[in-house]
């Protein structure tokens, strides 16, 4: 065993029982992206590493210890993306897509961040992420919050407590920042190592510390919300409006900040208490200045990701998953010398069956031994074709799920018996 070659830690395989419940979560969330008109974009998973140090920040987390950046064969530095707005404003700067405004994309895929593995915290995860282009109003931010709730809805999560806060104009945060500052200088001593750093690197984030020893000195810190300005307020205020008339339930969190440098104005995040330590599952927010930043016009920002994997915790925690599809049919011939005869038989029921899940028996056996690996493929009926049936034109239609019911029949009247003994 010792030697057998090992995934990278912190990077899963997703095995055939877990693929079929990530599929069902990406077609529930994307159901309601399309349901709010929302259009796919496919980036590349690396990016030139400058991408992400213009965008994300050098003093942010992610710039600072958990890319995945190397030198490729031309001595060019790449990175594995951690995240997918970076590459997604190059993308839409690239091919010129702001030209029409606005624009709503989503993406899916693996991230990367040389984070340390745990509960809800992997190095390869996933998420599927929301970018809107030049809208600048809070509709669009009510949208993207309210587009989540449905999400929730669909994949019948309960119990996700939504928090909210602006964080204000670039000015006003630099501002706030300086303040803040000043308010952690003087408590030094009672800073963790982590927020010893970020103290100069970038105090905001010292807020987001998840350490309970930090709470109270966090909790006494000077507010964001006692230094916003003017319209940052208006618009964050005309937010909760709607969300209040929409029926949801938004915490204003006057601590969140979020872990990336481009935000402004409004954040937010979808947090559960049922994943223990790591429970935020969505956040987003605005980040107005990034497209001018990476080299465009001003034109506003706002987006959100979720990560996948805590999403699918969470669904099996709260225990909402419908159980796997199993096959229609086993198709088997008594003996392998009726092999041909089945197969063109198993074409002629795809066809007839397009939805049907029909497995064809591989690998000889014993009769006993093929109803054995029918049973085990979880299908509802076995098919089997023996000499005498082959010889009359029949088949055999056996319930696995009902031991009484088994008919033979000729093939003419083969479908109408598959589908009755399927009801
Ligand atoms: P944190 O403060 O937890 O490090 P973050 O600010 O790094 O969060 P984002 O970059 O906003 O997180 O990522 C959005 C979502 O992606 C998170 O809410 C989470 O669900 C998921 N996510 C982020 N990092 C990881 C990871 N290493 N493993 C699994 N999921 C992750
Ligand atoms: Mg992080």
């Amino acid at each position: 065993m010792s030697n057998l070659l090992q995934a990278i830690r912190g990077m899963s395989d997703i095995l055939p029982a877990d693929t079929v419940r990530w599929r069902q979560l990406e077609k529930d969330i994307i159901g309601v992206l399309s349901a709010y008109g929302y259009d796919e974009i496919r980036m590349p998973i690396v990016e030139a590493s400058s991408v992400f140090h213009r965008s994300i920040g050098d003093t942010t987390d992610i710039v600072q210890k958990e890319m995945y950046s190397f030198d490729d064969r031309n001595g060019d530095s790449l990175t594995l993306r951690p995240e997918g707005t970076a590459g997604c404003v190059r993308a839409v700067l690239q091919h010129r897509l702001l030209h029409q405004l606005p624009q709503r994309l989503w993406y899916m895929g693996p991230m990367f961040r040389h984070e340390r593995p745990q509960r809800g915290r992997q190095r390869q995860f996933h998420q599927i992420g929301v970018e809107v282009f030049g809208a600048e109003g809070p509709d669009i931010d009510a949208e993207l919050i309210l587009m989540t709730a449905r999400m929730w809805q669909a994949l019948g999560l309960r119990n996700l407590r939504l928090e909210v806060n602006s964080l204000g104009t670039a000015a006003a945060r630099a501002n706030y920042r300086a303040v803040l500052s000043d308010y952690f200088r003087a408590h030094e001593e009672d800073l963790d190592a982590d927020s010893q750093s970020r103290l100069t690197r970038n105090p905001l984030r010292i807020l987001d510390s998840k350490n309970p020893e930090m709470a109270a000195l966090i909790a006494a810190a000077p507010s964001l919300s006692d230094h916003l300005d003017t319209e940052s307020r208006e618009h964050f205020d005309a937010l909760l409006e709607i969300l209040s008339d929409s029926g949801i339930d938004a915490v204003v969190n006057p601590r969140l900040v979020r872990g990336l440098d481009y935000y402004s104005r409004t954040v937010f995040e979808w947090i559960t208490t049922e994943l223990g330590a790591q429970g935020t599952v969505c956040a987003g927010g605005r980040y107005d200045g990034l497209v001018e930043l990476m080299g465009g016009k001003p034109v506003t920002g706002v987006g959100f990701a979720m990560g996948l994997e805590r999403l699918l915790e969470l669904r099996s925690a709260q225990g909402v998953e419908a159980a796997p599809p199993a096959p229609e049919c086993y198709l088997l011939a008594t003996s392998d010398s009726l092999n041909r005869h089945v197969i063109v038989l198993g074409e002629t029921l795809r066809q007839q069956f397009p939805d049907w899940s029909i497995v064809s028996h591989i690998g000889g056996g014993s009769l006993k031994s093929r109803l054995k690996k029918a049973d085990r493929s979880g299908a509802a009926l076995a098919l089997i074709v023996g000499e005498d049936e082959y010889a009359n034109q029949s088949a055999t239609v056996k319930s696995l799920r009902n031991d009484t019911a088994q008919v033979t029949c000729s093939l003419t009247e083969l479908n109408a018996t598959l589908e009755r003994l399927l009801d």
